[in-house]
């Protein structure tokens, strides 16, 4: 199946391969393996009277009137009905043809979400059909809902994968897998059938993630055994790489000793003796030190690089963002101050003058240390002699991205050591598959007298009176940050909302007061804006998330988090951790519509009392499903196809066992496995 091109399917020509290429499918197999990661239950007509808002549903009505009216806006209105009960079914955009097919008296199926309006049940937009009154469904079987490409329809795709499946042969498609785990004992073929085609008396909430159907329990174990097996082979393959020993300590470690300002905690130490440990073998360093917001990752970062800079090499120091770089650049220019010349920035800002003198320097081994973005993965970045690469709040670059940064050493005899910082808590089962590449340290305390921040929620009515508040706390020197909340789909939005917060607070703290950071400045201004409130220029400083991360100023006492509801709970504990710093009482305020649903402000109140990382994560996994780990997950920097980390997470432990002893006893079978499911998604092959 894998060699067999998807042109050989009828309706497939270049232009849909070029779609379907898009996300990852690129032969018969593929296909197959493109789970669906919902269903439709067209199969039963809903009554009416059996309708809750949420749910989605096919009806069959007949429309009792029909209205086309123009407040508060154009729409459609259909007054149905099915023998029962009543629903308004509601069009916003429609043709002429619409108005004049969907008369009083026509039969309709619809298929769609129902909602509550105050006035009654209704579907918006529903999929519909014009049928006799004698009509008879069609569909017999569940309808799968699949990832598609831009421009290829679910009815599309799905014919593309019955028409691949009915050509699955069994022979040439079974993996052995069976005879390590007894549970798998489905045909791979049989549960691709189930996934793919169910039938009508399935719980759909069993072919769900978190569901425990056997056909989606056999896909979603091979594929985490897939996967965990692709990281075992990972991580010994980088072990077999050649490393420098790192474990002189001389000026450099000397000057950050000397220049940073407190002891470490007795986390941060230990923390440094496992990673000292690491660098001073010849095999790369695979760590990743996870650590709370605030915890104090960058001065064990900071330690790190001393060492291989102690010893005569080159230390590339990486972060998300260009504002969060341009920040630890200078806090490294203070942690090594003798040493200032040989510390250089390189971000996609840098100017192509610089970047050029950037560029010598790594090469001649002027420049030490590196720190920047992104920027650093391209091809013309060459160091002479890196040793050891940082990469500070790692969730937002993946696998691959990682895998590229291993062969900036020009060396072909050694491979650079690599040390990870990360604030996102994950629940620990998790982190040890996700991160089952790496070892893994933890900084689990903070740095001794921080005041717990006062976390509270405000309806907006109260908005004013906050204001107020904070005018007077600002007189006795506070500082405070002021969250516009991020409307994804629309940048605009999101500037316009900074942009009119920024002006109704100049209004009332005076325009010179208050700085305001957005993502459309440029690196040089939002540097200014991030400076001046540093220096305390500005009081205030109203920001769209990207502060999020990393960005370090001590004496920022207040947060406020407008729309928080609309925010992840891990992003809120991000934020929030930019105050609370220092030794000042500080206060966080979530600012929330003044009518929420229970669940958000049920969430909003794990926040308000607590201030743990990991068990935020926890609660917010509970109360909303996986949300922000997925968020990981579909951004391809965990990169499985159907499982569901989390919501399937009880499986983890005995496939990693599984995956292992596939690894050790047959590395093809497993070779095989990780092929068929993750092939595209990770550079095995580069390690
Ligand atoms: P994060 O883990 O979020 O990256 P940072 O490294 O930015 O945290 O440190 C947060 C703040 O705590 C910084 O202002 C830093 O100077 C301070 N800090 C770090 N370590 C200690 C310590 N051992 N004692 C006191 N303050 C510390
Ligand atoms: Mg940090």
């Amino acid at each position: 199946m894998a060699n067999i091109e998807l042109t050989q399917l009828k309706g497939i020509g270049p232009s849909i391969v070029n779609k379907l290429n898009l996300i990852g499918i690129f032969n018969l197999r593929d296909l197959c393996f493109h789970l669906p990661f919902g269903y439709q239950d067209r199969t039963k007509i809903s009554n009416i009277s059996d309708l809750q808002p949420g749910d989605e549903k096919l009806i069959k009505v007949q429309i009792l009137s029909a209205q086309t009216i123009y407040r508060p806006r154009k729409m459609m209105v259909l007054k149905s009905a099915d023998l029962y009960s009543n629903i308004n079914i509601r069009f916003f955009y429609f043709h002429p043809a619409q108005t004049k097919q969907l008369k009083a008296g026509t039969d309709l199926l619809c298929y769609g979400k129902v909602s509550l309006s105050r006035y009654g049940l209704e579907m918006i937009h529903p999929e519909y059909e014009v049928i006799s009154n004698d009509h008879e469904l069609k569909e017999k079987k569940l309808t799968p809902i699949y990832r598609v490409p831009k421009g290829i329809g679910q009815k599309k795709i799905r014919g593309f994968i019955q028409a691949a499946i009915s050509k699955l042969d069994f022979e040439e498609d079974f993996l052995d897998v069976e005879k390590y785990d007894a549970s798998l004992n489905m045909k791979i073929i049989d549960a691709l059938q189930i996934i793919h085609n169910p039938e009508a008396d399935i719980d759909i909430n069993e072919m769900l993630p978190g569901g425990s159907h056997p056909a989606r329990v056999r896909l979603l174990k091979e594929e985490m055994i897939a996967f965990q097996a692709g990281m075992a082979f990972l991580k010994r393959k980088q072990k077999r790489h050649h490393a420098y020993s790192l474990s002189k300590e001389s000026e450099w470690t000397a000057e950050v000793k000397s220049n940073f300002p407190f002891k470490l905690t007795g986390a941060q130490a230990r923390v440094v003796i496992e990673i000292k440990e690491d660098l001073a073998q010849e095999v790369p360093m695979m760590r990743l030190v996870q650590g709370d917001v605030g915890s104090g990752k960058t001065v064990v970062g900071a330690l790190a690089a001393a060492l291989a800079l102690d010893s005569s090499f080159q230390v590339a120091f990486m972060a998300p963002t260009t504002l969060l770089a341009e920040q630890h650049f200078i806090s490294f220019k203070s942690f090594f101050k003798k040493q200032k010349e040989k510390i250089s920035l390189l971000t996609g800002s840098t100017s192509s003058s610089q970047r050029k003198k950037v560029l010598e320097g790594l090469k001649d081994s002027k420049i030490k240390l590196l720190v920047g973005t992104h920027a650093l993965f391209q091809k013309s970045v060459e160091f002479s002699n890196l040793a050891l690469i940082i990469i500070d709040e790692q969730h937002r670059f993946g696998v691959n991205q990682r895998l590229a940064l291993r062969k900036k050493n020009d060396s072909e005899k050694s491979a650079p050591h690599q040390l990870t910082l990360t604030a996102t808590p994950i629940p620990r089962t998790l982190s040890m598959s996700v991160y089952a590449n790496m070892d893994v340290s933890v900084i689990d305390e903070l740095p001794p007298d921080r005041k717990p921040i006062q976390t509270s929620c405000l309806p907006l009515s109260g908005k004013e009176k906050l204001i107020e508040r904070i005018a007077a706390t600002i007189k006795k020197g506070s500082k405070a940050y002021w969250i516009c909340p991020l409307i994804e789909e629309s940048e605009n939005l999101d500037l316009n909302a900074v942009m009119e917060t920024h002006e109704d607070l100049s209004e009332h703290f005076g325009q010179d007061k208050v700085g305001c950071l957005h993502g459309k400045l440029s690196a040089i201004k939002k540097q200014e804006q991030v400076q001046a409130f540093k220096d305390s220029k500005t009081s205030i400083l109203v920001s769209t998330t990207v502060v999020e991360v990393g960005v370090d100023i001590p004496d920022a006492d207040i947060m406020v988090i407008e729309n928080a509801e609309r925010f992840g709970l891990a992003q809120l504990h991000q934020l929030r951790g930019r105050i609370g710093r220092g030794t000042k009482e500080s206060f966080c305020i979530l600012l929330h519509k003044d009518k929420i649903q229970d669940v958000s402000s049920q969430r909003l109140q794990v926040l308000v009392d607590s201030q743990d990382g990991f068990k935020i994560a926890e609660e917010d996994l509970v109360i909303r499903g996986p949300g922000e780990i997925m968020g990981a997950q579909q951004t391809g920097i965990v990169p499985m196809k159907y499982t569901n980390l989390v919501r399937d997470s009880q499986y983890l432990m005995e496939t990693k066992r599984v995956a292992e002893s596939i690894c050790n006893k047959e590395p093809e079978l497993a070779n095989q496995l990780i092929e068929r499911w993750i092939s595209g998604s990770i550079a095995f092959a580069d390690a």
